[in-house]
């Protein structure tokens, strides 16, 4: 039974209780309804709410997000319109102004809409632990004692993101496109058809090649893939819609 929250005031005094036991709670959309349920016995939980963790740096082209930072701030900051759409497909509202970037981060497909945009971004995360700090890729494993401390990004010059659901609000990705179109460096990231955001090197080096070999790209991008049923869609339904979208996302199409 839960018996203690720790409001830790950095990611240090996190991590040195993480250590000692007990669960990282951010907005707690995951965690709370295991807790509450009984679903996963928890004695301690160790908050970041007061870890210094949130807020949202641009110096230049270089953007700084803060693990504790809620989706709905990241929503509102007009220096970061281009992942308004991101944001707001992900869940609903009242979800949004909870949920931390931290925790999209680690929560399983198909959810991690924001994951799958930043993995696009080629995002650097910073984790700290009592053994101290290091520098990972979107989608690399999280050590169990480890703080998700910020994210690190470029602004794209070109930005692509579509979400296919079955509805407009709390529906989990079918498919997710996230692209960065910058010749050498394009990337795309797919979320929905792996149990993590993956990108689609084959679909890039498509791209690399001749950026206007859309079609070929968006069939490419089923490489790698290892789509699952759930109950939003099938994996063969899946991995038949994907290239549709990807060439959807690609032409910038509604
Ligand atoms: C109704 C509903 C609809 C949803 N729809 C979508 C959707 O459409 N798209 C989508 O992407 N997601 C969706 N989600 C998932 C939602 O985005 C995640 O629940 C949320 O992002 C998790 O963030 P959190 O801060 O609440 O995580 P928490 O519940 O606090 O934590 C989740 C996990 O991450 C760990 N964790 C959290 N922060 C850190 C950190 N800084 N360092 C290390 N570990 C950490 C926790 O220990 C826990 O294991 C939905 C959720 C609900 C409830």
């Amino acid at each position: 039974m839960l018996s203690k929250v720790h409001l830790p005031s950095s990611a240090a005094e996190a991590a040195g209780l993480l250590r000692e036991g007990g669960w990282l709670i951010g907005g707690g959309t995951v965690v709370m309804p295991k807790v509450n349920t009984g679903a996963v016995p928890v004695d301690h939980l160790i908050s970041l709410r007061n870890a210094g963790l949130a807020g949202i740096e641009v110096n230049a082209n270089t953007v700084t997000i803060g693990a504790a930072t809620t989706l709905a701030e990241v929503g509102a900051d007009d220096r970061l319109g281009f992942l308004d759409p991101v944001i707001r497909s992900i869940a609903s509202p009242p979800v949004r102004n909870l949920a931390t970037v931290g925790g999209n981060l680690l929560v399983p497909q198909p959810h991690g809409d924001l994951a799958v945009a930043l993995l696009a971004l080629d995002a650097t995360v910073h984790v700290e632990s009592v053994n101290g700090r290091r520098a990972i890729s979107v989608g690399e494993a999280v050590a169990e004692h480890e703080v998700v401390t910020e994210v690190h990004f470029e602004l794209p010059t070109a930005w692509r993101y579509r979400k296919a659901m079955r509805r407009r609000h709390n529906s989990a990705a079918i498919v997710i496109v996230a692209a960065v179109l910058d010749g050498e460096r394009t990337r795309i990231a797919l979320g929905g058809v792996a149990p993590r955001p993956i990108r689609a090197h084959a679909a890039e080096q498509v791209l690399r090649r001749d950026p206007d070999a859309v079609v070929e790209a968006a069939e490419a991008a089923r490489a790698g893939i290892e789509p699952f049923d759930d109950a939003y869609a099938s994996a063969w339904y899946r991995a038949r819609v994907l290239p549709v979208h990807v060439r959807r996302a690609l032409l910038g199409e509604d």
